[in-house]
């Protein structure tokens, strides 16, 4: 365990520029730098994006919510047949997004999953570390960006 590095910083000319700076990801929280120093998924990172997950999941089921709520409120309020074309397509629209926020609940679940089974921040098929600032920018990602782009070249082929 290294320790104090920081101690001694007043009157020593401090040589070694911080480099880790900037570069997070605008919309999430970043973590702390002692976290962020830290072994690959230590309990502090493994704690920093339970709590981004939880957060984010229970957003999504909020959002799930509203929508609910909002097409049951708008459900009989067009008797004209026009206006209720429009609400259809409206309709259609919400629950494709709904479907989006369910799979992406789901996904969110696995990945709280792996935190547990200490999987997680790993690609499912290198085995290899996804990376944190990857993890930060996308926190369900089970993919490393090599595996990522190659499984995505593959799926414009067959698709
Ligand atoms: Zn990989």
């Amino acid at each position: 365990m290294r320790k104090g590095s920081a101690i001694k910083c007043g009157t020593v000319k401090n040589e070694m520029k911080n480099v880790a700076t900037g570069e997070q990801s605008p919309n999430t929280r970043p973590m702390s730098r002692k976290a962020a120093a830290g072994e690959y998924m230590n309990p502090a990172q493994v704690e920093h994006f339970r709590e981004m997950l939880t957060d984010w999941k229970q957003a999504l089921m909020e959002e799930v919510e509203r929508t609910v709520h909002h097409m049951q409120d708008e459900a009989s309020n067009f008797p004209d047949p026009n206006d209720r074309a429009t609400q259809e397509e409206e309709f259609a629209l919400e629950l494709r997004t709904r479907d989006r926020e369910r799979k992406l609940i789901k996904k969110i679940n696995e990945s709280l999953m792996m935190l547990d089974s200490g999987d997680y921040g790993y690609c499912e098929i290198c085995g290899g570390e996804i990376g944190i600032k990857r993890l930060e920018a996308r926190p369900t990602a089970t993919l490393c960006i090599d595996c990522k782009t190659l499984d995505e070249i593959k799926e414009r082929q067959m698709g």
